[in-house]
């Protein structure tokens, strides 16, 4: 009977070792490949597109099978991470030839998406974060580290929606979790997209110990030690480069969920997804990508440190005066490689060369930004002129050692400068130099022996020699030459001195790659001793850069510093603009907007149809805070502002894709946020706030919640509608202002002003731009006539304010909504049969369809 192939000595290793990798791609070493059996190997061929072969074809049972060459190993890899998968790397531990039995296989490194080493050149400004949660009695302590730069952070968090929050906003892939997290978080989790990961055991490890250090809060030294012993687990190596863990509160920080960075488009462009239109597209003119990643950070977590602020600010002054400094440092940042993920991977030991030469350049640029720096001194510069350290003794090690052409390949030499090392020299002596020397060996002797015909050879069986025709064997001399081999017509010997170099010639190769690979261990090795001191310039460079991304920014654009104020609570914006769609449109289109609100004036309500520039100008006033928060300075000609504590948004009509909810039932949930958790400190953008339900449902509660901002609250709140009867709020709520967009007609035509001006719109501006639409007369008129049925009606919610807003319940989600007022069956609804006459003699063929959804947004209006 046929072996089965699943018993052969190598299939019972494999299994072995796959029974411990059971969600995971195993990538199992044979020779120069990479193989891959059952499940894996199916699944695997279809996801790189790889031939599926079988292990043993002609054994009653083969196995499935593929594989990957090695050195191409690390593409195929990146796919299949990059889809969410794991990877496990198994090795060959010893060599094939020298083995005895089975080659012995580990496996030496497990990558997942939040644990990739190798990034892509396009995400180099990205971060990639692992995060680790940890739950205790509804306290949550989350813990996150970039291992391709060794950043590491924890916080803790009050409710799982917070956790979601700080998920989606650092845009982590893989969550490692313990059982304590309930099963529907993890569903929840799962749903957005996240992979989540357990641990096997936790472990002291004096990587956490490091990086514990400062962390005193029990829960956040455990989600650290999930962490940390994750990345160790996976990596299986030390970590040398995993820096001081930094504690923070999301509340230091200017607050704003990711819906709110969604909605004012600071990292992703609401229509297509991308960078492109956003504020950080706008702000990056950074020169390095660890510039362009703090950057991100900063718009992340934009500040409310006044003191920190203002040092932003002076830099950004300082570096706009001096335009030339700013081109010499832009020159030499420009110069600068990624010095932390360099640092990261020198320390995981993955750095090559070409590396260490990377570092050294970038270090090189150092003494020049401190010399252009110099030229500054006396500004805010000063205190990054001294915090940059030019790692003079690591400039002085990787030029004295390492070749600025090397290779990629750290095993075949070429890799280490001549005149490092001595014994290398004389390798390389020996390999280049050999025929030279046997040549002189050759005259040497002959001189020595007197025998002019003396030669000096080399077979591939016997290696080196020293020839002497028969004719001269009596000259030789016996006591140094020993014999070799005998020809019919000449004797071959071998002296001790040139049995010496031979072994030298021969083995020089192989010996010097072997010491060039050493060596470069060697230096890499004293190059990561001083990865701290790396990391810390890495730091002052990176917000040296950004900086003057906000330098370049704010002179280009025309921006002004921000006069910020942590005393009081007044906006004072003159002719501000919003960044990027003026950007968009260019400078001369973009029409300014003032916006001022001193103690009296809280709440500026809105009102003007849709067009007309509303949500432009609720986010030009959120951008100016972000701007104004993170130290750049602002589009406007002058501002004061305070500092604001919470941004809340309720911009634009997004369903909750992942939760399923309706429009509605986000709109409310932002709202309820806002009211919840809102200060007097807060900023508040409303755009159309209860458009997503029934008129009167929504009229009143937007007039609700305008008076609860209004009353409880006292944040600062801009809120847009095209419901008239709110103006009338004003009338009883004295911080309350009416503005409006202008808009004037032209030759028939519609312009609008986008310019806010004082007091409410136009009541019966809706039914005018139906009209300038080119709306069918009867359809103009007929919505005029029901416009005066309404007002006759008299649906003036500022009437009976009191009344009105005691009876319907607001905030309570959970109760059903009052019903509407419903008319009898036997009582035709005139609003209604109005409506149906007009749906019935509308002529779509006559209508762009652009008139047809004005039209439905109309009768929408009435309903
Ligand atoms: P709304 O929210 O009122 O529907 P938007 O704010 O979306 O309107 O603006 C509609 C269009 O008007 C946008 O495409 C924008 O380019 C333009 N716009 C808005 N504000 C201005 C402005 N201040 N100056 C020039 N164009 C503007």
């Amino acid at each position: 009977m046929p072996q089965k192939t699943k018993d052969t000595p190598m299939m019972q290793q494999y299994l072995a070792i796959k029974k411990d990798y059971q969600d995971t791609f195993l990538f199992y070493r044979i020779g120069d490949f990479y193989e891959l059996f059952y499940d894996d190997a199916i699944k695997g061929s279809q996801l790189l597109e790889l031939t599926l072969t079988a292990r043993n074809k002609s054994a009653t049972d083969p196995i499935p099978m593929c594989g990957v060459p090695h050195h191409a190993a690390q593409n195929y890899i990146d796919i299949l991470v990059d889809k969410g998968y794991k990877v496990a790397i198994c090795e060959q531990m010893e060599d094939p030839k020298l083995a005895q039995g089975m080659v012995k296989r580990e496996v030496i490194q497990l990558i997942t998406p939040g644990t990739m080493m190798d990034q892509d050149p396009s995400a180099a400004k990205q971060n990639n974060y692992l995060t680790a949660l940890q739950v205790a009695k509804q306290n949550y302590a989350l813990a996150y580290a970039d291992l391709t730069t060794g950043e590491v952070k924890v916080t803790s968090l009050h409710s799982f929606s917070e956790v979601m929050n700080e998920l989606l906003n650092l845009n982590t892939k893989e969550v490692v979790i313990t059982n304590d997290l309930a099963k529907d978080q993890q569903q929840t989790l799962i749903k957005l997209g996240l992979m989540l990961s357990k641990n096997k055991q936790l472990e002291e490890s004096s990587e956490f110990s490091f990086t514990a250090q400062r962390i005193k809060d029990p829960n956040q030294r455990q989600a650290l030690q999930i962490l940390i012993s994750y990345l160790l687990a996976t990596q299986k190596r030390s970590l040398g480069h995993l820096q001081l863990a930094e504690a923070y509160q999301i509340d230091q920080y200017l607050r704003m969920d990711h819906t709110v960075k969604a909605n004012l488009e600071i990292f992703n462009s609401l229509r297509t997804g991308k960078r492109d239109g956003t504020l950080l597209w706008l702000l990056d003119k950074t020169k390095t990508a660890m510039g362009g990643r703090l950057l991100k950070q900063w718009l992340d977590r934009p500040l409310l440190d006044y003191d920190e602020l203002e040092r932003r600010q002076d830099v950004v002054a300082t570096l706009i005066a001096h335009y030339f400094e700013r081109l010499d440092l832009q020159k030499s940042l420009q110069k600068v490689y990624d010095l932390e993920r360099l640092a990261g991977r020198i320390a995981f030991g993955s750095a090559n060369g070409r590396d260490l030469i990377q570092l050294l350049n970038s270090l090189n640029q150092v003494p020049l930004i401190k010399a252009t720096l110099a030229k500054m001194s006396g500004s805010a510069l000063d205190s990054f002129y001294q915090q940059l350290d030019e790692l003079t003794d690591v400039r002085a090690l990787i030029s004295a050692a390492i070749s600025e052409d090397a290779p990629i390949s750290i095993t075949e030499g070429h890799v280490i400068k001549p005149h490092y090392n001595q014994q290398l020299d004389q390798y390389r002596d020996a390999m280049e130099n050999g025929k030279g020397w046997l040549a002189a060996l050759e005259a040497k002797e002959r001189k020595l022996t007197g025998i002019s015909t003396l030669k000096v050879g080399y077979t591939r069986v016997f290696g080196y020699y020293i020839e002497v025709t028969n004719a001269n064997k009596a000259l030789v001399p016996e006591d140094r030459y020993s014999r070799k081999q005998t020809l019919t017509n000449a004797e071959r010997y071998i002296t001790p001195e040139l049995k010496e170099h031979e072994t030298l010639i021969l083995q020089a190769q192989d010996r010097s790659t072997e010491l060039e690979y050493q060596i470069f261990v060697q230096v890499r090795d004293q190059v990561k001793a001083e990865t701290k001191r790396i990391q810390q310039l890495a730091k002052v460079i990176s917000a040296l850069d950004v900086l003057q991304s906000f330098a370049v920014v704010s002179e280009q654009e025309h921006y002004v510093r921000p006069e910020l104020s942590t005393t009081s609570q007044d906006i004072k914006i003159v002719k501000g603009r919003h960044p990027v769609v003026e950007r968009v449109l260019g400078a001369n289109e973009f029409i300014p907007n003032s916006i001022q609100m001193d103690e009296h004036t809280n709440i500026l309500l809105i009102t003007r149809p849709n067009m007309s520039g509303k949500s432009t100008y609720m986010r030009q006033l959120g951008l100016i805070v972000i701007l104004a928060q993170i130290g750049c300075f602002i589009p406007a000609e002058s501002a004061e502002l305070p500092i604001f504590d919470q941004i809340f948004t309720r911009i634009g009509a997004a369903d909750d894709l992942i939760s399923g909810e309706s429009t509605f039932m986000v709109e409310m949930k932002e709202a309820n946020q806002a009211l919840t958790q809102a200060t007097s400190r807060s900023l508040l953008l409303f755009d159309e706030l209860g458009r997503g339900t029934a008129t009167y449902d929504g009229i009143a509660l937007a007039d609700a919640i305008i008076e609860y901002i209004h009353d409880h609250l006292g944040a600062k709140t801009l809120f847009s509608t095209h419901y008239h009867e709110l103006t009338q709020l004003s009338e009883r709520l004295p911080k309350l202002r009416n503005v409006h967009v202008g808009a004037t007609e032209e030759n028939g035509h519609l312009i609008f002003l986008h310019q806010v001006l004082p007091g409410a719109a136009d009541k019966s501006y809706g039914i005018h731009v139906a009209q300038l639409a080119g709306l069918p007369s009867p359809v103009i008129k007929r919505a005029g006539k029901v416009l005066r049925v309404l007002e006759a009606e008299g649906n003036d919610l500022a009437d009976g304010d009191a009344e009105i807003s005691e009876q319907i319940p607001l905030f309570n989600l959970t109760t059903e909504p009052e019903p509407l007022p419903t008319v009898a069956e036997d009582q035709p609804d005139p609003v209604l049969q109005n409506l149906a006459e007009e749906v019935k003699a509308t002529d779509l063929n006559q209508m762009t369809p652009m008139q047809a959804l004005n039209l439905i947004q109309h009768w929408q209006s009435l309903l």
